[in-house]
């Protein structure tokens, strides 16, 4: 039998926290961010699941919007970092796909070729990732319009630093700045805003936004956790408790010995660690849960293995299931307590765990 540790994919979870995004996004429409393999869920079966909702997707790069193909669906797809090289560019007006442009050498690519697809521009308010400034999207048009391919924007993407934080001045700040910058096209769409944004009170979010991280029923806010926000976590990780033993007192568990019994304790080894994806900066008393009921995890997580504490679960047993997140545990816990966010968890889980779909 193969060993039963497992990534659970609930789709009816996706489909209902894409219908949550939608509902906040108002007007605009929502795109659905399925790169980096749908956030670690298959981008296959996430697009799949979304096919019906969504009228569009996004992804990092080509080679994403080519698995949403050969999933069978035609929906136009974002590529929100533009493309590579120039052929690229082919493959775009043939495929569909509508690559964000963000530097002069793609503007060089696209004046360079017969054959252009439909795409957006991307615009840098402050993030200072990538983008035109402001005062570069008037000579950028001029360009366009002389090449003959003005016809072909679409519209003006920006992205948020601090949206996350809602108290954070620089959200309304990176909004003005867009409006400004895009005011001189008033026919054209425009995108602001990540999965944050569509929680930010009052925070326009134009004709489409992007949810990527809440379609997954990760947090998007900072100090919050998804199921606070009203979404289902569409990921339960488990693993079987493959060992139990009681570890006495004054002695200990685990790689640098870094947790030591204070008392007779009864413990449990689960069969995932770091080579599945399990975070190893997560340290004793990151939750777990069996049952239904938390557990803590001991000690230093191993690569295929980490302990838990069964103190509060006696009736726990050899080849019981583990939830490292899931419903009962959410994954911004885990990710909290392992100095990161629910993202790098999520997109983490490596290809050794089976995805399993319900
Ligand atoms: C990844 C990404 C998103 C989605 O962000 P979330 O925080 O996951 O909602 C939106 N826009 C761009 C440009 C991105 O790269």
């Amino acid at each position: 039998m193969a060993r039963p540790t497992v990534a659970r994919i609930h789709l009816e979870a996706i489909s209902h926290n894409y219908r949550l995004a939608s509902r906040m996004a108002g007007d605009a429409r929502a795109m659905a961010v399925v790169k980096a393999d749908g956030y670690g869920h298959g981008i296959r079966a996430v697009a799949h699941a979304l096919a019906e909702d969504a009228g569009k997707y996004a992804v990092a790069c080509l080679e994403e919007a080519r698995a949403i193909r050969e999933a069978g669906l035609t929906h136009p797809v974002a590529l929100l970092q533009g493309v590579h090289q120039q052929a690229d560019l082919k493959d775009c007006v043939h495929e569909d796909f509508e690559p964000v442009l963000h530097s002069p050498a793609q503007l060089a690519w696209l004046s360079a070729s017969t054959e252009v697809p439909r795409f957006w521009l991307k615009v840098n308010t402050g993030m200072n990732r990538l983008g035109f400034r402001p005062e570069e999207l008037a000579g950028v048009w001029s360009g366009l319009k002389a090449a003959g391919h003005d016809s072909n924007l679409l519209g003006f993407v920006t992205h948020f630093a601090c949206a996350d934080q809602p108290g954070n001045p620089m959200t309304a700040q990176q909004t003005q700045c867009f409006e400004q910058a895009t005011a001189p096209w008033p026919e054209l769409m425009r995108s602001v805003g990540n999965s944050a944004a569509h929680f930010l009170e009052g925070q326009p979010l134009y004709q489409w936004s992007r949810p990527g991280i809440m379609l997954y029923g990760g947090s998007p806010m900072e100090g919050k956790t998804g199921l606070e926000l009203g979404l289902k976590p569409a990921m339960t990780l488990e693993a079987p408790l493959i060992a139990t033993r009681t570890v006495r007192a004054g002695e200990s568990v685990g790689y640098g010995a870094t947790w030591t019994a204070d008392k007779d304790t009864r413990m449990g080894m689960v069969a995932i660690g770091y080579g599945d994806g399990y975070p190893r900066h997560a340290g004793t008393d990151t939750p777990a849960a069996i049952g239904g009921r938390r557990i803590r995890l001991l000690g230093r997580v191993s690569m295929d293995m980490l302990a838990v504490d069964l103190s509060s679960v006696p009736d726990a047993r050899e080849g019981d299931t583990v939830e490292l997140w899931g419903d009962t545990v959410s994954v911004d816990e885990v990710a909290t307590c392992a100095g990161t966010i629910g993202y790098e968890l999520l997109t983490g889980v490596t290809a050794r765990v089976p995805r399993i779909y319900q």
